[in-house]
């Protein structure tokens, strides 16, 4: 069975676009990956499906009651006994990033919750195996951040994204940025692209490339240095780019 993603949400029609585009539109397509965004009103009772209600205690805004989320993610597991990663999409979560996303990559299934208005009744909490936040900043709903999430772990799973050494190669992938790219003309209105790429030799592409991951990195996200695979000669490398002693 293919890697499956169940989204649940109140506004599943903002998923359709992007879910239709590119590499995810073509993996559902083959059957590689299946993502399909739920509307959380098909698990209400009530005539008018509501799945928001006012705080207890007062204050501003509403929030999402917990029967309607406890009865999907109940009855989403209940429908394919494949183990499931419940994940709650939260501005309070641990900070995505792409060791996550490879970890949940190898997941054979997520259930992906996603909230509205104020939040969620605490207790929709106790329902989820980990909570994510996109970022230090406050999104109007989870609809948005659980999007990137699936796209950037779909692309992860196997067969996805055609050329495997694409995605192996990419920014994060090793702690480090990746290094420039060019692609023809070779010159534009005076600007080169560096001979090295023209000359067709393998190994030297591959050695400028490391170096201008590093020197890169070294210069637009020192912070990630300390987690990067380097030799002892890249490191002295980085640390002299930090250091502004190295001209490139
Ligand atoms: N009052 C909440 C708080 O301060 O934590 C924020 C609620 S926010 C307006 C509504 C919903 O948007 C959240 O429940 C969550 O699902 C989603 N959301 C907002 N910011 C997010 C972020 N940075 N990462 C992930 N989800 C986010």
């Amino acid at each position: 069975m293919s890697f499956t993603v169940d989204i649940l949400t109140i506004f599943p029609e903002m998923f359709d676009a992007v879910l239709d585009a590119s590499l995810t539109g073509k993996a559902r397509k083959k059957g590689l990956i299946a993502v399909h965004a739920h509307n959380l009103r098909r698990w209400t009772e009530d005539r008018h499906q509501t799945t928001d209600d006012y705080p207890y205690g007062g204050g501003a805004g509403m929030v999402m009651k917990v029967e309607p989320f406890h009865r999907a993610v109940t009855d989403l597991k209940q429908a394919d006994p494949r183990p499931c990663r419940v994940i709650l999409m939260t501005p309070q979560g641990a900070l995505f990033d792409h060791a996550t996303a490879e970890r949940l990559s190898k997941e054979e299934r997520l259930v992906i919750l996603c909230g509205r208005y104020e939040g969620y009744d605490e207790r929709v909490r106790l329902l989820a195996d980990e909570e994510i936040s996109l970022g230090d900043y406050v999104l109007t709903g989870g609809e948005l951040a659980a999007m990137v999430v699936v796209d950037a772990v779909t692309r992860l799973v196997p067969g996805v994204v055609g050329d495997e050494a694409s995605t192996r190669h990419d920014s994060h992938a090793h702690g480090l940025l990746e290094h420039p790219h060019y692609t023809r003309p070779a010159e534009y209105e005076g600007m080169r692209v560096p001979d090295i790429l023209l000359e067709g030799h393998h190994a030297k592409i591959e050695a400028w490339r490391r170096r201008e991951s590093i020197i890169r990195t070294a210069r637009r996200r020192p912070d990630l240095l300390a987690g990067a695979d380097l030799t002892d000669n890249e490191r002295v490398l980085a640390e002299r780019i930090v250091r502004g002693e190295e001209r490139t």
